[in-house]
């Protein structure tokens, strides 16, 4: 286990996972966490692994009111993504830091974002905050509060003794985005070049088909189907409907278990948790299980054959209807709607 000293000046260290090749989701980490330190006016630091180097990455970095930028290069990070690659590059990294006791280590939510906190935290036999909307430090340890049952409660969890590791979710408005702080002198800058192996021998397959549609997590629309839907027919039906819409195909438990849609496409409790602007769930009953991986501020469109059904509670739109009717329909609908504007453009 490394190394851990505790110093009274504690520091936020953003970690920036080059998982999409997307300089401006990494950016809008290390102001998130920036934004998130401000009040506890803590010294924060970025540690970005890339696969190559990222030099419009460092630039846009220093410009951020960061104490100091370490920017690895891994070139033999793997492709998929392993959390196990970036967490050896990073417990490296960080035990060089010199890992302070109440320091915090924060990586973006998301799959790989959580499993390298979970795994950092057991490394360093410290604490992981997974999935966190926000962090506050107090004499007493840090405290992380996390919304719950889709955005409509949060729960805060207290840790005394650190170091912490967490997962943030970004939640910054779309007007704090457009105008990041910037700062007159430029934040030191390191480049260092690291392995991520040993790598075992074990093979990395991707699965193709279903499994490579798009992802339910960044998803603008999912279209969701539940033990309703009764079958892989309905679900096709789903997926030509999700096609026209630019929209990830989602579904319940009972939908995963029966095979009709893939395990990484589960939304609810033990699922993803999903923020698309509309959620359409069609032939799902509306348990507190499945909504609480749909965000409060979504809205969502129910079609179910039961008037009584607990999504009408919370849908903004209900259909009580026959999915196998309606669904239908409403592509012919699409279809129709968008060739006669076709023909009048
Ligand atoms: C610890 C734990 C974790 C869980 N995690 C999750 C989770 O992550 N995600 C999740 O989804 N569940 C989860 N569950 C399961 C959850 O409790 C429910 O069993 C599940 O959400 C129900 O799924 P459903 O709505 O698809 O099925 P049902 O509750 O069976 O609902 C089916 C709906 O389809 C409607 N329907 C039937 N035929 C038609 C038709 N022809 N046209 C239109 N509508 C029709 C019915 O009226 C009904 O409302 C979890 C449970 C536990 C205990």
């Amino acid at each position: 286990m490394p190394n851990v000293t505790t110093t009274s000046a504690p520091r936020l260290i953003a970690l920036l996972l080059d998982e999409h090749d997307d300089t401006q989701q990494l950016v809008r980490h290390a102001e998130d966490v920036l934004d998130m330190a401000h009040p506890y006016a803590r010294e924060v630091h970025a540690l970005c692994v890339t696969r190559t180097p990222n030099p419009e990455l460092a630039e846009r970095l220093q410009r951020l009111p960061l104490g100091a930028i370490v920017c690895i290069v891994a070139a033999d990070l793997r492709e998929p993504v392993q959390a196990v690659d970036f967490t050896r590059v990073l417990q490296r990294a960080l035990e060089m830091h010199a890992m302070d006791a109440t320091d915090c280590v924060c990586a973006p939510a998301g799959s790989l974002g959580e499993e390298v906190v979970a795994r950092l935290a057991a490394g360093f036999d410290g604490c992981a905050f997974g999935r966190v909307q926000h962090l506050s430090f107090e004499a007493g340890g840090a405290q992380a509060d996390r919304t719950v049952f889709g955005g409509r409660s949060t729960v805060r969890v207290r840790a005394a003794s650190g170091p912490w590791f967490a997962a943030l979710r970004t939640s910054r408005s779309a007007a704090a985005l457009a105008a990041p702080v910037q700062q007159a002198k430029p934040a030191a800058l390191e480049w260092r070049e690291a392995s991520s192996g040993p790598h075992d021998d074990a093979e990395i397959v991707t699965v193709p088909g279903d499994a490579a549609r798009m992802p339910v997590e960044t998803a603008h629309v999912v279209v969701s189907g539940g033990r309703g839907m009764q079958g892989s027919e309905g679900f096709a039906l789903l997926a030509q409907l999700a096609a026209r819409f630019d929209a990830a195909l989602g579904g319940s438990l009972p939908a995963v278990d029966a095979g009709w849609v893939p395990v990484t496409h589960q939304v609810g409790q033990s699922g993803k948790f999903v923020s698309p602007s509309v959620y359409l769930a069609v032939g799902i009953s509306g348990t507190p299980q499945h909504l609480a991986g749909v965000s409060a501020t979504t809205r969502i469109v129910a079609i179910n054959n039961d008037a009584d059904a607990d999504i009408f509670r919370v849908a903004d739109v209900g259909i009580v209807a026959d999915w196998d009717t309606f669904i239908p329909a409403l592509i012919a609908r699409v279809d129709a709607c968008r060739s006669a504007r076709a023909h009048t453009s």
